[in-house]
């Protein structure tokens, strides 16, 4: 692993416009937009590399996605590519390799189905599973698409800015008042609309469950929108070099523009005074101050750590949300023999649809990118939902534990590898208590999931906090978990913290 070490530590006395609390990749996107706009800008990050969930890690010739790797957001038309956008902005670009299926899914009783980039190829194949859903499917997923065109024409920024929202409604009157009306919706009432058999409606679940770990009746419509049409749209695209590359680029970028980031600086504490964020406190003591201060870290890492108390705005949001569970993650390379010749980059592997906790995925980034494992070999990336409680043991314990899931998944993974244990040549076996170590997020969790069924993204916090000067930014903030929303979270959180600064620059989106 390549650690990019701070060459100097800034003096205490800088004042900055706005401390970054995280290098991931909300974090950065905040950061690099208000660079671009000429803020001075400082990001502090405990880890030795940026990115965060959307970083990596290297073993013997192996290089690994500690977490992401179906990516959206780099498509090159429309307004929601957002991570083109982000890059672009600073002036940095990467070589993305298109995938032509999202996932295969192994599903029970033998369903087998391919989400291809084609939309129609899509249909069709859910269709010959389904011929008695013709009409249900396709009008299920043309909603979708009424989503995401409403979406994909307007310069995604902040909503909690009054000028913007004016505007962005007179130029788009029918594409704000569709969002209006879905804003409040579940995927699953939409799909229970056109949709009634019970398998067919737990395919939406798993659909909606394999990026937002809630089945469809908790997901909400604006997130499902943007994922089952953009990845027929923009499609999903993996970068050339690794996931990681995405947070080095955006590093690259910020320096670029001018701003600044250190590694190793993890925030002890947010300086409040006169009930205003001012400055943040290091575990080694340096203080930094700035005129607004954006955490990247989750919200509970951000309330219930980093500040003397949990204001109570937050307390009433944890009655609505929940922490998600983390991951059990394997990280594996295998001889390439292994894998049989057809096989697509993304699975989805579920035995019981009663037990969609279990379900395992896997991601092989060496199909699309074949220089990030040896010769003769591939990087197998499969997890599946953990919660951290269940790891606090022992240390003898713990490896015992390790081990014995591991071999369950491997044994899983010889349904559509036979041969998979025999092939392994590396294995790595990271728990929510790596998750929660190295990625820095609390009990490990992959953000936070309804508590019961809300109305579908009203209750997502927007950039700002109750507490005057400090903003979140990231998957704990509206849209919620993925790249591309965390993207979206950061334009968002840039642009209110720009208006509020006076900085004039207003780097358009689209
Ligand atoms: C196993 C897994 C698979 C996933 N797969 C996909 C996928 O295929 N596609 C997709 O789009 N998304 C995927 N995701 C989700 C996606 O990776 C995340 O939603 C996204 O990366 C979160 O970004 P973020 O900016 O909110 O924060 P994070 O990535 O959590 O980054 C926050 C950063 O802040 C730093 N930090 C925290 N506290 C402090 C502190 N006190 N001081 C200094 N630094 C601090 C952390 O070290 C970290 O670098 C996956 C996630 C996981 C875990």
């Amino acid at each position: 692993m390549t650690a990019a070490i701070s060459p100097q530590i800034p003096t205490a006395q800088t004042l900055y416009d706005a401390i970054i609390i995280g290098s991931g990749v909300g974090g950065l996107v905040t950061a690099t937009q208000l660079a671009a706009k000429g803020a001075k800008v400082l990001v502090l990050e405990s880890y030795i590399i940026p990115g965060g969930s959307a970083g990596y890690f290297e073993r013997e010739g192996y290089r690994f996605d500690v977490g992401a790797s179906m990516i959206f957001g780099f498509g090159t038309q429309g307004t929601t590519n957002l991570l083109t956008k982000a890059l672009e902005a600073v002036n940095v670009s990467l070589e993305t390799i298109p995938d032509p299926v999202q996932i295969h899914y192994h599903l029970p009783n033998n369903l087998e189905v391919k989400v291809h980039r084609n939309y129609e190829k899509f249909l069709q194949e859910l269709t010959e599973r389904f011929p008695h859903e013709r009409q249900g499917i396709r009008k299920f997923y043309d909603e979708c698409w009424k989503v995401f065109n409403c979406l994909n024409q307007m310069d995604l920024l902040s909503l909690e800015e009054p000028r913007y929202l004016t505007q962005v409604f007179f130029q788009h009157p029918l594409a704000c008042l569709g969002l209006v009306k879905y804003l409040p919706q579940n995927a699953g009432d939409i799909a229970r609309r056109y949709i009634s058999d019970p398998v067919l409606l737990r395919f939406i679940d798993i659909e909606c469950y394999c990026w937002s770990v809630v089945p469809a009746d908790l997901t909400p419509m604006i997130n499902a929108g943007m994922v089952f049409s953009d990845r027929h749209y923009g499609g999903i695209n993996y970068p050339k070099g690794g996931v990681g590359q995405i947070a080095q680029k955006l590093v690259e970028g910020l320096e670029k523009a001018g701003g600044e980031i250190y590694y190793r600086a993890k925030v002890a504490n947010i300086i409040v005074e006169n009930n205003r964020a001012v400055g943040v406190q290091l575990t080694s003591g340096k203080e930094y101050r700035a005129k607004r201060i954006i955490s990247n870290s989750t919200r509970w890492d951000t309330f219930e750590k980093l500040l003397p108390e949990i204001p109570a705005a937050e307390k009433k949001w944890q009655q609505r949300y929940q922490k998600s569970p983390s991951f059990l993650n394997l990280h594996l390379g295998v001889k390439a023999e292994v894998l049989p010749v057809g096989t697509e980059c993304h699975h989805i592997l579920l035995e019981d649809w009663e037990k969609m906790g279990e379900t395992i995925f896997v991601s092989i980034p060496t199909l699309l990118d074949p220089d990030l494992a040896p010769n003769g070999y591939h990087i197998i990336h499969t997890f599946s939902p953990s919660w951290v409680e269940d790891w606090q043991v022992s240390p003898g314990e713990y490896d015992r534990r390790k081990e014995e899931v591991a071999g369950k998944i491997i044994k899983r993974l010889e349904q559509i590898f036979p041969g998979i244990d025999a092939a392994l040549d590396y294995m790595e076996v990271g728990t929510p208590r790596t998750h929660r170590r190295f990625l820095n997020r609390v009990d490990g969790t992959y953000g936070p999931i309804p508590r019961r069924k809300l109305k579908g993204l009203l209750g997502m916090p927007f950039n700002r906090t109750s507490v005057p000067g400090l903003y979140c930014v990231g998957d704990s903030t509206f849209p919620g978990q993925g790249l591309n929303a965390v993207a979206f979270s950061g334009f968002a959180c840039a642009h209110r913290v720009a208006v509020d600064l006076g900085l004039t620059k207003i780097i358009r989106n689209s």
